[in-house]
């Protein structure tokens, strides 16, 4: 999937578990939607890889929708936030990173949750920058903007 579609799936899972955390909304929503974006590190042109020409690096090590399109990197963000004491930061990005891995798993190309371990892989009937994927898009998009009228009042669901 691309970028923007894994952005505006996140925000829309942002906007809708917010209230169930003790975390400024402030905080809560962009880390959610940054994160979003981070599996992709292991895709060359993906667009955090064109933002941040460190994480360039990774694909030479990690192939595409392997390790990082596994469900161990949020785990082990979430293993360490709590170590230290960060879960305030480690929540929204095991959150954002998670909600990547399953808007990945929509796709024709799928998810596997476990690698190494397994190949059991999850796939959906997406392709890639297809039409399906723009209704995706725009599904979640109109979905954000309800969810957000509704929390400021402006919507009566
Ligand atoms: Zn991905």
């Amino acid at each position: 999937m691309m970028g923007r579609t894994h952005a505006i799936i996140g925000l829309l899972t942002a906007l809708v578990l917010f209230p169930f955390f003790d975390i400024h909304w402030a905080l809560f929503i962009p880390l959610v939607v940054l994160a979003s974006y981070l599996p992709d590190v292991d895709h060359e042109n993906s667009k955090i890889n064109r933002v941040i020409p460190l994480t360039r690096l990774v694909p030479k090590f990690f192939k595409h929708r392997g390790f990082f399109h596994s469900a161990f990197p949020p785990l082990l963000i979430y293993l360490i936030a709590w170590h230290y004491g960060y879960l305030h930061i480690g929540i929204p990005i095991t959150i954002g990173y998670l909600s990547h891995l399953i808007s990945d798993s929509l796709t024709k190309l799928g998810c596997n949750f476990l690698h190494p371990i397994s190949n059991f892989r999850i796939s959906g009937f997406v392709t890639t920058g297809g039409k399906m994927e723009y209704l995706v898009f725009a599904g979640a998009a109109i979905l954000s903007l309800l969810v957000t009228a509704r929390a400021l009042g402006i919507l009566h669901l």
